[in-house]
């Protein structure tokens, strides 16, 4: 290296700690600058520190390097008088607003969303007041076509929720909207999706919705597109964020109806090519410097020293102390730090460093008994401890009441510190007039080791400093391992590119293509790559994508051979079939795109279901799917699952016991067995899992439907029925269900002879107290009328018609008893669900499946109809009716009474 211009990175010296096991690789990354003229190569040296020759050389060659152009674009902030709210022209507009006047930033680009139709890329720093600006847009579109719909689309559930509450107060109450959410919680009817004016919804969410945007007449009643946080489209989930954007693009060009699009962003290193890729033209691009916050920002960056994460995160407390007094002494002070864990170490340090000041410290002084009352209500007890000496916890370890009472305390000033993780910076708008960064690592479950919060992270927390009209300044202070100092300092400032991140994630994105028939063959796959960021980034930054050069025939040869290996993989997950001219989808990828699995997911489906697949395997199946691939494990629980084991039926690998599948395995089996958890971590994860579970199921049911498997269908059904009630199919009593039900009469019913719920049903008040007896039958009567009490009828239809039409078998369903709502009742499921039920069509001697249909109540009766394959032996056919959330509500109904004798 040429160590007089290295200011920035040659300090850096990596020392490898971790225990490496033979053969298995450590990864490691580092970050080197790069000089003009590109030096030919730089050394990369390993050298053992006590074995002597030990060592070892590679070499990165920058032969072949081309680089993105560095120069950055930045739209001068106008000396613009700044504009009042009577600008809008509009008293009911104005009301919405709390503040006289818009903002410098708002008041520049106030014509052009206001006024115009003109796509626009806004890039500010946080807190520039964005979502006002997007507001803007939205209220063009409400006074020029009011029967066009608002998509807003948060990367973030947090952001989601901030958005529905912020303007279900004012855009739903205020301006009479009719507004809905879509997320994982949250799925809209079509009634409401159809009735909206504004859909808040995440990336996943619309993208599941407008691949089959032909069908769906509510997508192209999109007028306005709004994306928040667009520069998060190089981040994790960004090729959803990239696939939607380009569809919607694609959309508009196809139904020649104009969709605008407004995105917002932090300042951007490569706003032009974004900018292009939206659509948005000259006049709509807006690209801020990063210092021209409404709240001016005063950032401290402090280098620590110290090889070993948790000795350098204690070395921290004492200058977090320090910047407390410092900056913010009687100030709102918010301290962001990379655990749970080190939220509760942090405040327990903090709370002993002011106990041993002289002088009297704030955040201690402001616990006085006014909490005491509130106290009682939190239940978290690390929470109830730090708050008595007014400091704060939050992080997404704790109930939601706990959450919404430390934030509630901490926004009205009660306490004057709050210690939380990085996910309290997205979403919820808790502002301080200092903000801590203790730290830019955290552990990464996946990988194993300590990485680096992205940048854009590190932005968000800080710009959670200055509060709007009441400070200033804002202040931020960065502690950061002593090494990484210059790197922040530089980057801090000058944005970095967003790149695309969508050739690693092509699979499933090709394939939900080639479902819609949007993509029918390789050329139509390579147009599709042309509608994507990626495309436009390819030719300007090559060496990033590994793309040799920007001839275009290089530029072809790369698409059509990351097409090819795509379609490959999905041709050999079973998803697609490739013809020489074109691809088709099989039911495996069709699968997949409707219930939003990976294609790996499916392939393993197909790969291991059979069919008599029993419980055990299905258990197993569950667990391996890729979308339990994120679940955290945490330091140490590996120990947790070891104990975990020996309080579950089906055994697991011990050898994994720190992979994820592992632990949702055991998770699963926990849940059914209604086994404690270890810690409250478990339960927030068991929650994740049990929600994604759904439909992963539901998928594994289609597969086995496809097939004509009748057991393995019924299985995975039972397998549904107890992620909903937490209880074993067949081991537990169904009577379990219940909420009041408890050992001693379980016994009692047992032995009067009664073993299911659907046998209490039918009895009425008196009959139940009689047989209870002498228990209260009170609590039972009350649980016992949310169950559904199911009547099936069937018969033939065009019974005596010509053979050659298939037959058809009329199903006439009817709820008997009366009940508040179609709800699935549940005590141990976490979110609310409509109940459904299966029509399954089989023979069970023979184990066949010949039809299946999935159906919900709106009303008490419904009437519905199968078809009959042909030459079907009515005496050994059965319809099974089978409830997707209660255990022993099956119900076989025979169709051999229907055979003409
Ligand atoms: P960004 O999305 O750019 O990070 P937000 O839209 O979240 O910023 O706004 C940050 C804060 O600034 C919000 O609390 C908002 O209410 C406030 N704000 C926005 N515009 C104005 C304004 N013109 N005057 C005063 N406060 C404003
Ligand atoms: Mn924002």
């Amino acid at each position: 290296q040429d160590s007089e211009n290295d200011t920035i990175y040659h300090s850096e010296l990596f020392t490898l700690t971790k225990k490496m096991a033979r053969g298995t690789p450590t990864k490691m990354s580092f970050n080197i600058p790069i000089f003009e003229p590109h030096p030919p190569q730089y050394y990369i040296r390993a050298v053992s520190d006590s074995w002597l020759h030990a060592e070892s050389i590679f070499t990165v060659s920058f032969h072949n390097l081309t680089l993105p152009q560095t120069q950055i674009t930045h739209t001068e902030l106008l000396d613009l008088k700044p504009l009042p709210l009577s600008a809008l022209g509009n008293k009911a507009y104005e009301d919405l607003y709390r503040f006289t006047h818009f903002n410098p930033i708002q008041t520049q680009a106030f014509h052009v969303l206001y006024h115009t139709e003109t796509n626009v890329l806004l890039g500010a720093p946080t807190g520039s007041g964005k979502t006002i600006s997007a507001e803007l847009a939205m209220l063009h579109l409400f006074n020029t076509q009011p029967d066009m719909k608002v998509v807003y689309i948060a990367p973030l559930k947090a952001i989601v929720r901030e958005r529905m509450n912020d303007w279900r107060h004012r855009l739903v109450t205020q301006l009479g909207k009719k507004m809905v959410e879509m997320t994982g919680d949250f799925t809209p009817d079509m009634v409401a999706l159809l009735s909206a004016d504004i859909i808040i919804s995440t990336p996943e969410k619309w993208d599941g919705i407008s691949r089959s945007w032909h069908s769906r007449s509510y997508v192209m009643k999109v007028g306005l597109m709004i994306l928040d946080e667009i520069h998060l489209l190089g981040a994790d989930r960004g090729p959803i964020l990239e696939v939607i954007v380009s569809r919607m693009r694609y959309i508009s060009s196809q139904t020649e109806r104009s969709i605008r699009f407004v995105g917002l962003s932090t300042a951007l290193a490569n706003a032009r090519d974004l900018a292009d890729w939206l659509g948005v033209r000259d006049d709509g691009l807006f690209n801020f410097k990063p210092s021209v916050r409404p709240v001016p920002l005063e950032v401290h960056i402090q280098g620590y020293p110290g090889k070993f994460y948790c000795p350098r995160m204690n070395s921290m407390n004492k200058p977090a102390y320090a910047a407390i007094c410092t900056h913010s002494p009687d100030k709102p002070v918010l301290i962001f730090v990379s655990s749970r864990r080190q939220t509760r170490l942090t405040a327990l340090d903090l709370i002993q460093l002011a106990a041993s000041d002289e002088k009297p410290t704030q955040f201690l002084s402001m616990a006085d008994n006014s909490l005491d009352m509130i106290l009682s209500q939190v239940t978290d007890s690390n929470l109830r401890h730090t708050l008595q000496f007014g400091i704060g916890l939050h992080h997404a370890g704790l109930n939601d009441r706990d959450r919404s009472l430390v934030e509630e305390l901490f926004s009205n000033n009660k306490i004057q510190v709050l210690v939380c993780t990085s996910t309290l910076a997205w979403g919820v708008n808790l502002p301080a007039h200092l903000v801590i960064i203790k730290g830019t690592e955290y552990y990464d479950g996946k990988t194993k080791r300590y990485v680096d919060y992205v940048i854009t992270d590190i932005l968000q927390m800080m710009g959670r400093a200055g509060r709007p009209q009441y400070d200033q300044h804002g202040k931020a202070v960065i502690l950061v391992h002593e090494p990484k100092k210059s790197f922040y300092k530089k980057f801090l400032y000058e944005p970095f590119p967003v790149e695309s991140n969508l050739r690693e994630h092509l699979h499933d994105h090709i394939n939900a293509e080639i479902v819609s028939s949007t993509i029918g063959n390789k050329e139509e796959a390579i147009i599709y790559l042309t509608w994507t960021y990626l495309y436009r980034r390819l030719v300007v930054n090559p060496s990033y994508y590994g793309l040799e050069d920007t001839e275009t025939y290089t530029l072809n040869a790369y698409l059509s051979r990351l097409v090819e290996t795509t379609l490959e993989d999905l041709e050999d997950s079973g998803c697609i079939k490739v013809d020489d001219h074109s691809v088709q989808s099989l039911i495996l990828g069709k699968i997949a795109s409707q219930y939003y699995l990976s294609y790996l997911t499916v392939s393993m489906f197909g790969s291991n279901i059979g069919p008599n697949t029993s419980l055990e395997a299905f258990v197993h199946i569950l667990s391996a799917a890729a979308e339990f691939d994120e679940l955290p494990v945490r330091h140490n629980e590996d120990t947790l699952n070891r104990t975990l084991c020996k309080k579950v039926p089906y055994s697991v690998d011990q050898h994994h016991l720190d992979d994820p599948h592992v632990k949702a395995n055991l998770l699963f089996q926990a849940h059914f067995s209604r086994a404690e958890l270890p810690i409250s971590d478990y339960i927030t994860d068991l929650k994740s899992i049990l929600d994604q579970s759904i439909r992963i199921i539901q998928a594994m049911i289609d597969v086995c439907a496809n097939s004509g498997w009748l057991s393995s269908a019924l299985t995975c059904m039972h397998l549904l029925q107890m992620i909903i009630q937490g209880l074993w199919f067949e081991r537990d009593s169904s009577l379990l269900m219940l909420p009041s039900m408890n050992d001693n009469l379980l016994d009692h019913l047992k032995g009067r002879g009664v073993s299911t719920v659907l046998s209490l049903l039918d009895r009425s008040r008196e009959e139940l107290h009689k047989l209870l007896q002498p228990f209260s039958a009170a609590e039972l009567y009350q649980d016992l009328q949310h169950f559904p009490r199911l009547d099936v009828k069937v018969k033939l239809q065009n019974e005596d018609k010509e053979q050659s039409k298939p037959q058809m078998l009329n199903i006439r369903m009817q709820i008997k008893n009366t009940r508040r709502s179609p709800r699935v009742f549940s005590s141990k499921f976490p979110k609310a669900k409509q109940e459904a039920w299966w029509l399954v069509l089989g023979n069970i001697t023979s184990s066949e499946l010949y039809g299946l249909k999935r159906i919900s109540f709106a009303d008490r009766v419904l009437n519905t109809r199968m078809e009959l394959p042909p030459m079907l032996n009515m005496q050994e056919a059965k319809l099974i009716v089978v409830s997707d959330c209660y255990l022993g509500f099956d119900q076989e109904v025979s169709l051999g009474h229907l055979a003409k004798v």
